[in-house]
């Protein structure tokens, strides 16, 4: 089942319910539901054992109207360009959502870095940059860390933009490290903005905090730091799920009284997995992967990859649960999204959810062209800002039309990217 699911196809499908409900034209439609341009490649690496490998390498820039594409890198053994085109589309509605002057791309290499030396990727980063240097850059295309990416790739691949061009040029990548151009906040960045949105939607449904319990998919970075600031806010989380790369399957980790996440922050490799032997002597429950989505709880927080909550198995999620609140990326089929919203729970789309990564890889070129840095409390602040107004335009757009947030959401950001490009006379 899962090899049939095509992510664009779903992307273009959300795309084509929101352009009828908009009453797009023929134009627009068909210029929106494509990327602008695209780019396949091969990198090329010689390997430490002294052979050769090649990867494939992509760059999708779906529509850069409202400023440079914008949108991470990520390596992934099972990668597809349909995967990168759907977050490619996807950045776009999502800085168009929380209104920042950025258009949507992504970006990709098919590996498994769990294979591979530091210097092997170090290569694998350059060679990506090598061979798309010509149409990315600061004004063009700003990448950023994704999936199994972190701030020293950013920083290789900087290196690489930079010698190519001869001169400094900080604001072509984000997610750099901290005194390299990074900003401070900018990993706890999108799991802040989940919380930030939770508790938004937790105000509005009258729920306190601190009453709560949520169940985690993913255990990364996204996940680490939504669990951190909801544990802040009072809420308790008392199951975590993430995949295991020696069994080559997923599992959910339990503590009913609620995980420990310094604890579990501890025996966690880089790639967000947990490791199993060290966690079964600290007293977790080991359950199958995929029971994190029906535990008893008030909250569900997806934060691994897409399509994990889909037709077949939506109806197993936890007879409790009123949020959700997606910090993955298409984490929810659309059959699923009916489904959920005929038991009125409460979904924090992913384009408004996860919008805090790209909000703060936004302050970082900021930050980058003036220049001068702000210290973390500005950064935060000003994130909340950003996102809560965001969730606050989405929320009351979904009441006036009587919608979902998922279709307000796309409502507000399609309208202002078709907007745009009619303006610029595109179209
Ligand atoms: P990460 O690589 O740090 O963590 C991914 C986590 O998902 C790991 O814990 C991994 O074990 C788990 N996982 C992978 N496959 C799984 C499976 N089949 N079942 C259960 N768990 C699985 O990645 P991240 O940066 O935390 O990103 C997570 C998601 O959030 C992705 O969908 C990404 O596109 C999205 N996202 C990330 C950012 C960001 O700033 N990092 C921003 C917006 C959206």
């Amino acid at each position: 089942m899962a090899t049939e699911f095509n992510a664009f196809a779903m992307a273009q499908r959300q795309f084509d319910a929101v352009a009828d409900k908009l009453q797009l034209d023929e134009g627009i439609r068909e210029l929106l539901r494509w990327p602008q341009r695209e780019f396949h490649f091969t990198v090329p690496v010689r390997m430490d054992d002294g052979t050769y490998r090649v990867f494939k390498g992509f760059r999708v820039q779906h529509n850069d109207a409202r400023g440079p594409a914008k949108g991470g890198i990520r390596f992934h053994p099972q990668e597809t360009v349909d995967t990168v085109r759907a977050l490619a589309t996807w950045m776009t509605w999502k800085c168009a959502v929380v209104d920042i002057p950025l258009g949507g791309g992504k970006g990709g290499v098919i590996c498994d870095p769990h294979h591979l030396s530091d210097r092997e990727q170090e290569q694998i980063c350059r060679g990506w940059v090598r061979q798309i240097a010509k149409n990315v850059g600061p004004l063009s295309d700003v990448p950023a860390p994704d999936v199994m990416t972190n701030a020293q790739h950013m920083l290789w691949m900087l290196d690489e933009f930079e010698v190519l061009h001869g001169g400094h040029y900080p604001g072509f990548i984000t997610g750099k490290p901290i005194g390299m151009g990074g900003s401070l906040g900018r990993p706890e960045a999108t799991g802040f903005g989940v919380v930030f949105t939770l508790r938004e939607a937790m105000r509005e449904l009258n729920i306190k905090p601190e009453n709560t319990q949520a169940s985690v998919q993913g255990f990364g970075n996204v996940a680490q730091f939504a669990i951190e600031l909801y544990e802040r806010l009072g809420g308790k989380v008392i199951a975590v799920a993430c995949w295991d790369q020696q069994d080559q399957t997923s599992y959910t980790y339990r503590k009913k009284n609620g995980v420990n996440l310094a604890e579990l922050r501890k025996v966690t490799d880089r790639f967000g997995g947990i490791q199993k032997s060290k966690v079964e002597g600290l007293g977790y429950e080991i359950l199958p992967g995929d029971a994190w989505l029906e535990q008893d709880v008030d909250i569900l927080i997806p934060c691994a990859i897409e399509n994990q909550i889909t037709g077949e198995n939506v109806g197993r999620i936890g007879k409790r649960v009123r949020i959700i609140a997606e910090g993955a990326n298409g984490p929810t089929s659309p059959d699923a999204d009916r489904l959920i919203a005929a038991r009125n729970i409460f979904i924090i789309p992913d384009l408004l959810a996860n919008a805090g990564g790209v909000i703060c890889s936004y302050f970082e070129q900021v930050q980058c062209n003036t220049n001068y840095f702000w210290d973390r409390d500005e950064v935060f602040g000003k994130l909340d800002q950003k996102i809560t107004a965001a969730f606050i335009a989405v929320s009351d757009l979904a009441k006036t039309k009587r919608v979902s947030m998922r279709d307000a959401a796309y409502l507000i950001a399609i309208h202002r990217v078709a907007s745009a490009c009619k303006d610029r006379g595109w179209i």
